[in-house]
């Protein structure tokens, strides 16, 4: 029997990728990894399977005697508020997480990746295929996410050329969806958990940026065919989204269109945000033949808005982080201090490459 392990399983996306794996029969195990960074433990709550072993730590320093058949390495926040404030723990998540995992893969075993739209960074060419080599800032504020999926690619590569094993990689463009946090902080989920508090959409710079904004259902059923079910030729980098590409301002408009009461802020443009971003789809038709991003945007974000009024009535938090700052003598609201916030955030920061433990974690 096949042992599978999945790591960031308790996030967003991995939360579906769990439950649609629970639907196999041909393996015993089916190990996750996550810290609850941005996971949550309530996502997997629902999910009755005696094959599933949770286990709460980074995926950097897990441990175990046992090897595997399938590795999912979706740990890693997606949100720029989150991995802004903390881009060196995501760069580990990513990249030292990709290089531990490749050692516990069985021979021959098949490890797939969450990769990004990101590495087209801020395009130059529209819709973007996966040939394009992208427009990214190797130190702008984006790079600790896109830079470490862009290495992480190269590693899964690397590793597939010179060690036999298997790499699945997929590009996601933004996903939103039932089980995002209330407190994620990109647009769809903030504009939504806006709607449902303050009533004000905060919308960045005019809002013409766009974005192809694909529904969560529909791009898990892409993966899970891309990951394990079909029979595929193909390793990747594989363009997964929805390729009706949608400027921000339209997404807020609409919100507030449908929740009675509530009015769009313009805000100062953030730095280096992509313009424009849609995927080619070609290889995707190819690869994956007869899959399309089947739920429309409207009924795709009615159900995301439902979602949100439950969680929010649950009392969520719904204030995305705010980035760690480390100037001199500058707190977190920008106001001078006497470096005690500088020297706390210093003194707190964990060594750029953690210990690995011994083995025996799972
Ligand atoms: N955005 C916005 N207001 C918000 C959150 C996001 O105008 O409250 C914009 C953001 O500047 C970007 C787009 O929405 O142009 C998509 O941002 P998101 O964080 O969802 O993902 P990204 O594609 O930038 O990683």
């Amino acid at each position: 029997m096949r042992k599978i392990l999945v790591s960031g399983g308790s996030g967003f996306i991995g939360s579906y990728i769990v439950e649609r794996l629970c639907r196999r029969s041909d393996f015993d195990t089916l190990v996750v990894v996550d810290n609850y960074w941005t996971g949550l433990p309530e996502n997997l709550a629902h999910i009755r399977d005696p094959r599933l072993k949770l286990v709460n730590q980074d995926i950097e320093t897990f441990a175990t005697a046992e090897k595997f058949d399938e590795i999912i390495h979706l740990a890693s926040p997606a949100s720029p508020p989150w991995y802004m404030r903390e881009p060196i723990r995501t760069i580990s998540a990513n990249l030292i997480g990709g290089m531990h995992l490749v050692e516990m893969l069985k021979p021959r075993g098949r490890i797939s990746f969450t990769s990004t739209s990101e590495v087209y960074g801020d395009p130059l060419i529209t819709p973007q295929p996966e040939s394009y080599r992208g427009s990214v800032d190797c130190t702008g504020p984006r790079s600790s996410y896109d830079e470490s999926k862009r290495c992480t690619e190269s590693l899964l590569f690397e590793c597939q050329r010179t060690r036999g094993i298997e790499a699945r990689i997929v590009r996601l463009f933004n996903v939103y969806g039932p089980r995002t946090r209330p407190d994620d902080g990109r647009a769809v989920s903030n504009f939504l958990s806006q709607a449902l508090t303050s009533g004000v959409l905060t919308v960045y710079g005019d809002g013409a940026q766009s974005r192809s904004w694909g529904y969560v259902e529909d791009i898990v059923d892409a993966m899970e065919r891309f990951f394990w079910l079909d029979q595929i030729d193909y390793q990747g980098p594989l363009n997964i989204g929805n390729d009706r590409e949608i400027s921000v301002l339209e997404v807020a408009e609409f919100i507030a269109s449908i929740v009675p009461g509530v009015r769009l802020e313009f805000c100062p443009p953030v730095p280096q945000d992509p313009t424009n971003r849609r995927p080619d789809l070609t290889i995707c038709r190819q690869v994956l033949p007869g899959w399309v991003a089947r739920t429309s945007y409207e009924d795709g974000v009615r159900r995301t808005l439902d979602w949100f009024r439950s969680q929010i009535e649950g009392g969520a938090n719904t204030e995305p982080p705010s980035p760690i700052r480390l100037v001199d003598g500058d707190d977190e609201d920008g106001e001078k201090d006497e470096g005690g916030d500088r020297a706390r955030e210093v003194d707190d920061a964990q060594p750029l490459v953690a210990p690995i433990a011994a083995a025996g974690g799972a």
